[in-house]
């Protein structure tokens, strides 16, 4: 596809041109009907079908045990942050955040609003650039759960290791990491998710949630008697069919998830992933100090490679000259600036050789 660029943007991201071509091929007739996925009832059997799918393949591909419930929701990932608040805490349990990050910053503040909050961890002393070690991050007993953030998407920084919680439940914002490396699910009594990086569009959050999780914040959302749309328990219950879910963004991610089963799974999703990581990394590593990498080295991130060079304006001619490339999306976050390659599942090793390439011809005119 020469009229694609190596799309390097921090969501919505890069998605896998497979996944796209499908989606375009039977936009006007799906599966028969004489309709596009967008026209037709979410209660028709071609879109239950769909739905059906989509759970079912990323229960297989992230090896999601039987006693979780996997949920459809919309809001994006920033409604979780209020959501897991109003389902999970109450009046005598404390919500423990460890913040690496702006985003975990943001949920500690929305849970801040329902219940009462404790912070864990603080990384904003290394300016967000560590992860803790997982002795650091210790849950307390009146703790309701403990929030972690697993990819910090701005700074570039991801949990390599996750801490072991015991009897209080662990809840995670994947958003920007989610399918792209094996986790261990069942340390986790929550995982939620944007869609727009490794998933599909915007539009659908992904909430994979323990049934006995679900059970306890039925009782809180009962006993606070929260807005129905709000609560956990009643997503499960219809199965995130309550009311008209965002079927083309479910439909989308359904066709990315196949690209990815046929692609070797999150398990060579994780090979690749270190590969391209490696690549950029390495043109850092091997630039006599013209990149900065932002991250502490142990706390590296696989997905976003944030950093830095001398000045702004190099950044500027450097992102320019990226363009004019073909490499899009590699300015820092807004709050944050410098450079940033978000390299999700679906940046290929050859947009990341490039990517690698274009930086050593840049520090050699330049540096
Ligand atoms: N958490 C993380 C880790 C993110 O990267 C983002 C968005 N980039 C969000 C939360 C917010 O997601 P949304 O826009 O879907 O609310």
């Amino acid at each position: 596809h020469r009229d694609r660029v190596d799309n390097f943007n921090g969501g919505p991201a890069a998605l896998p041109v497979e996944a796209l071509e499908k989606a375009q091929a039977e936009l006007l007739n799906f599966a028969e009907t004489g309709a596009s996925i967008v026209e037709i009832s979410h209660r028709s059997k071609a879109y239950e079908a769909v739905h059906q799918q989509t759970k079912a393949l990323l229960k297989e591909l992230l090896e999601v045990p039987d006693d979780y419930e996997i949920l459809f929701l919309q809001g994006g990932a920033s409604l979780q942050f209020a959501m897991v608040a109003m389902n999970l805490l109450d009046n005598e349990h404390t919500g423990a955040y460890a913040l690496t990050g702006s985003w975990s910053k943001k949920a500690r503040e929305e849970a801040a609003r329902v219940g009462r909050v404790r912070t864990v961890f603080d990384g904003a002393e290394s300016e967000f650039r560590t992860i803790p070690g997982v002795e650091q991050v210790v849950p307390a007993p009146g703790d309701a759960y403990l929030h972690l953030t697993s990819n910090n998407t701005i700074y570039g920084t991801q949990w390599h290791a996750f801490p072991d919680t015991g009897e209080v439940p662990l809840v995670a914002d994947m958003s920007s990491d989610i399918l792209s490396h094996r986790i261990p699910v069942r340390q986790f009594s929550l995982i939620y998710a944007g869609a727009q990086k490794n998933l599909g569009p915007a539009g659908v959050t992904v909430v994979i949630i323990k049934s006995s999780l679900v059970a306890r914040a039925k009782a809180i959302a009962e006993e606070k008697n929260i807005p129905v749309i709000l609560r956990y328990d009643l997503h499960a219950k219809h199965d995130s069919l309550y009311n008209t879910p965002p079927v083309f963004a479910i439909y989308l991610m359904g066709l990315v998830l196949e690209w990815l089963r046929d692609h070797g799974g999150v398990a060579q999703a994780e090979a690749r992933g270190r590969q391209k990581g490696k690549l950029i990394y390495d043109a850092i590593d091997n630039s006599d100090g013209f990149y900065r990498g932002y991250a502490a080295p142990d706390s590296r991130s696989y997905t976003n490679v944030t950093f830095n060079l001398p000045t702004r304006e190099l950044e500027q001619a450097f992102l320019a000259g990226a363009e004019e490339n073909g490499m899009i999306g590699l300015g820092g976050h807004r709050s944050v600036g410098g450079c940033r390659a978000s390299i999700y599942n679906a940046v290929s090793v050859e947009a990341c050789e490039r990517l690698a390439e274009y930086m050593d011809s840049f520090r050699r005119v330049h540096g």
